[in-house]
């Protein structure tokens, strides 16, 4: 499952950074990007699994999510990602989940209707911070 590996991805990472500075985790922020349309329900379920019985079992978990902008390189214009989704199909929005990439080939930019845009924000999900009690 996708959401899986990622998850046991943020939990690598979370921990590896606590063994680095010898320091025990007491919570860490994770941001979900709003193109990668993880359900963050399910990402706290899931951290809530594959920590118990870990050194991470009991950290304060905070999750948000991170809003998702783009820029249309055709005209500049900045938008959002329910913006461009009106003019995705549900397949479409499917493949974008997996590959956020296609969302500048899959839509159109709402003001010029051309289709090359660069994702500023919200494309993925990354640790933005952890606390240890060194
Ligand atoms: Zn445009």
């Amino acid at each position: 499952m996708h959401e899986l590996s990622l998850v046991q991805g943020i939990v690598d990472a979370v921990q590896e950074t606590a063994n680095e500075k010898k320091g025990r985790v007491t919570g860490f922020k994770i941001e979900v990007g709003e193109l990668s349309q993880f359900d963050i329900r399910l990402i706290r379920q899931l951290l809530a699994d594959i920590t118990r019985g870990t050194p991470l079992e009991g950290a304060k978990v905070v999750v948000r999510r991170e809003k998702c902008r783009v820029r249309c390189l055709g005209c500049g214009g900045r938008w959002t990602f329910k913006e461009l989704a009106g003019t995705l199909s549900a397949d479409e929005k499917e493949m974008v989940h997996f590959l956020p990439e296609l969302i500048s080939s899959c839509s159109k930019c709402p003001s010029c209707s051309k289709s090359y845009f660069e994702i500023e924000a919200g494309r993925s999900v990354r640790v933005v911070e952890v606390t240890l009690d060194a």
